[in-house]
C-alpha cells in the first residue's frame, strides 16, 4: 500500500531531497486523466497489460510509487519537479532517468506524470530539483507568516492566496486576497513585524492531530483514510495546509511586500515576494531604477526626483504627441489641397467605385487625415479613387475629354497620380506598378518615353514617380482602359 498524501516522505522531510522507492503501479494515461481527476476509463485501461494499450496512450504514464519525495500539487504549492533514475535497467531502450515536471494528487493517491512506462516492482531513485523546492518553500512558508501577522489587523484576514509561478528569468509575485486595502503605514508596519520574526528564528513544526478540523479538507480527499496536517509557527500561527514547509522561520530569509491591487469589488490583492525570489526581484528592481535615472539625468540615492522627472517627460511626451496630431491635420489639409488643385482640370471622370474608407490599421494618423480631407471633394468625382483595404489609388488623365452624348476621347499625356494607404501596400501596389505589363508599357509618344528614361523609370515610361511610406506621387504618362483596369486590378488585391 503506497503512502497516501498527508503522509508522503515529502511531507513528513521537506528536506529530504533523494528518496529510493519502487514502483507500485503504471498506467498509461489518457486525456481526462491528464486534465483533472480520475475517470472510469482509467479503471478500464488497468485492466490492459501495458503491452497491449493502444499506442495513442503510450505517451504518457501515471505512475505511483511506494512513496515519494515529490510534492503533488497542493495547498497553494505548485507540484516538484524532479528526476526518477532506475537502479538497473530491465531492457536497453529503457532511459537511465525519467523527468517528471507533473504530479497530481489523485484522491489520497499522488500520480507522477511520466514519458516512459516503468514496470511495478521496479526499484528507483528519486531526487527532487531542489531550487523549485526551496523557493515553494520560501514563498509558501512566507504566506503563512504574512497572513498570521495581518490577523490580527482589523479586516485584513486572508481570503485566498496564489504563488506566483517559479522564477525563470524575472521572478512573479505572489498574491493574498484581503477584504479591503490595508494603508501604507500598515504595509511597513507588517513588513516590518515579518521580517523581525523571520530574525527570531521562530521554530515551524507540522502537527497531525486526530481531532483536526476536516472542513477545509478538498471533496475529493478521503478524511477518515487521510491526515489532516496543521502547520504551526511558535507562538504565532497554527494552520491546517498539506504543503512542504521550512523548518525555521529563519530560512524564509526576507518578505518584500510590493503594492496592491483592488479586485472584486472591495477586496485587495496585497503582492510579496520572500526569499531568494525577493532578493533577485529586488536586485532587477535596482538595476532598473538605475537605467531609469542614468536616462532622466538624476541620480538614483534620490528617487523622488527620478520619478517626478519621468512624470515630467511622461507629460512633456502627452504635449508632444497632440501637437504633433494637430500639426499631422494641418499638412493633411495642406496635401490635401494640392492634390485636389493637382486634379482640379478633370473633365471627364473614370468609371464608377466607391470610396470606402474603411482603414484603421495602421494608426496613420496623418495618411487617415489625408484621407479623410480628400474624401469630401472626391465624392463629387467618385469615379476618381479606388479604395479597398486601406488603399487609396488617385489618378487621371489630364488628356481624357468629354465630348458629348457620353463619349470620351483620350489623348496621351502624363496625369497626376496618388498612392495613398499603409506603407506595406503602398509599396506593394507600386512594386506592382514597376512590373505590370500593361502599367509599364512605354508611352505612344517616344519624346514621352525618352523623358521617361531620363527621368530613371525602370518601368519604361507608362507610370513614373516616387515615394517612401505611406505616400507615392507621381505621373501616369499613358493611361487608357486598360491601365485604368490594371490599377483597379491592383488596388483591390490588397
Ligand atoms: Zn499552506
Amino acid at each position: 500500500m503506497p503512502s497516501i498524501v498527508g503522509n508522503l516522505a515529502c511531507q513528513r522531510n521537506s528536506y529530504l531531497r533523494r528518496l529510493e522507492t519502487t514502483v507500485v503501479s503504471c498506467v498509461p494515461s489518457t486525456p481526462k486523466n491528464n486534465s483533472s481527476g480520475t475517470g472510469s476509463s482509467e479503471e478500464k485501461l488497468k485492466s490492459i497489460p501495458l503491452e497491449k494499450r493502444p499506442a495513442a496512450d503510450l505517451k504518457s504514464f501515471e505512475i505511483e510509487f511506494e512513496d515519494t519525495v515529490l510534492f503533488p500539487e497542493g495547498g497553494g504549492q505548485p507540484e516538484d519537479h524532479g528526476l526518477i533514475k532506475l537502479c538497473e535497467r530491465t531492457h536497453a531502450s529503457q532511459p537511465a532517468e525519467i523527468l517528471i515536471t507533473r504530479i497530481a494528487r489523485h484522491g489520497l493517491r499522488a500520480v507522477h506524470f511520466s514519458s516512459s512506462p516503468l514496470e511495478p516492482g521496479t526499484k528507483v531513485v528519486q531526487e527532487v530539483s531542489w531550487d523549485r523546492r526551496w523557493d515553494h518553500m520560501q514563498q509558501h512558508t512566507g504566506q503563512h507568516l504574512l497572513s498570521a501577522v495581518m490577523d490580527t489587523y482589523q479586516g485584513l484576514e486572508t481570503l485566498g492566496w496564489s504563488m506566483g509561478a517559479s522564477p525563470s528569468l524575472m521572478p512573479n509575485m505572489n498574491f493574498v486576497e484581503l477584504g479591503r486595502k490595508p494603508t501604507d503605514a500598515e504595509i511597513s508596519e507588517i513588513q516590518h513585524r515579518c521580517n523581525s520574526i523571520i530574525a527570531e528564528n521562530r521554530q515551524v513544526t507540522v502537527d497531525t492531530p486526530s481531532d483536526a478540523d476536516t472542513t477545509s479538507l478538498p471533496s475529493d480527499y478521503d478524511a477518515s483514510q487521510g491526515l489532516v496536517r496543521v502547520v504551526k509557527i511558535d507562538g504565532i500561527d497554527e494552520n491546517p495546509c498539506c504543503g512542504t514547509h521550512l523548518s525555521q522561520t529563519s530560512h524564509i530569509s526576507l518578505i518584500l511586500i510590493s503594492h496592491t491591487q483592488p479586485i472584486r469589488g472591495t477586496n485587495t490583492r496585497l503582492y510579496f515576494t520572500c526569499g531568494q525570489r525577493a532578493i533577485t526581484l529586488a536586485t532587477y528592481s535596482i538595476r532598473a531604477a538605475r537605467s531609469i535615472a542614468g536616462i532622466v539625468s538624476a541620480s538614483i540615492s534620490d528617487l523622488e526626483n527620478v520619478i517626478s522627472k519621468v512624470t515630467k517627460i511622461d507629460l512633456e511626451l502627452r504635449d508632444a504627441k497632440r501637437a504633433k496630431r494637430r500639426l499631422e491635420a494641418e499638412l493633411a489639409k495642406f496635401e490635401a489641397e494640392n492634390i485636389k488643385r493637382s486634379f482640379n482640370g478633370v473633365t471627364q471622370i473614370m468609371e464608377e467605385s466607391g470610396m470606402a474608407s474603411n482603414n484603421s490599421s495602421a494608426g496613420m494618423d496623418f495618411i487617415l487625415s489625408l484621407q479623410s480631407e480628400l474624401k469630401q471633394p472626391l465624392t463629387m468625382f467618385p469615379n476618381l479613387t479606388y479604395d479597398t483595404t486601406g488603399l487609396t489609388i488617385l489618378v487621371t488623365p489630364t488628356t481624357y475629354r468629354d465630348v458629348g452624348q457620353g463619349g470620351i476621347t483620350k489623348e496621351d499625356g502624363p496625369g497626376p497620380m496618388v498612392i495613398l494607404g499603409d506603407p506595406t501596400l503602398v509599396a506593394k501596389a507600386t512594386e506592382r506598378i514597376r512590373t505590370d505589363p500593361i502599367l509599364t508599357d512605354p508611352p505612344v509618344q517616344p519624346a514621352t518615353r525618352e523623358g521617361a528614361k531620363k527621368a530613371g523609370n525602370s518601368g519604361g515610361g507608362g507610370i513614373k514617380g516616387g515615394g517612401k511610406g505611406s505616400r507615392w506621387q507621381g505621373k501616369a504618362l499613358k493611361l487608357g482602359t486598360a491601365q485604368i483596369n490594371a490599377l483597379r486590378a491592383i488596388s483591390y488585391s490588397n
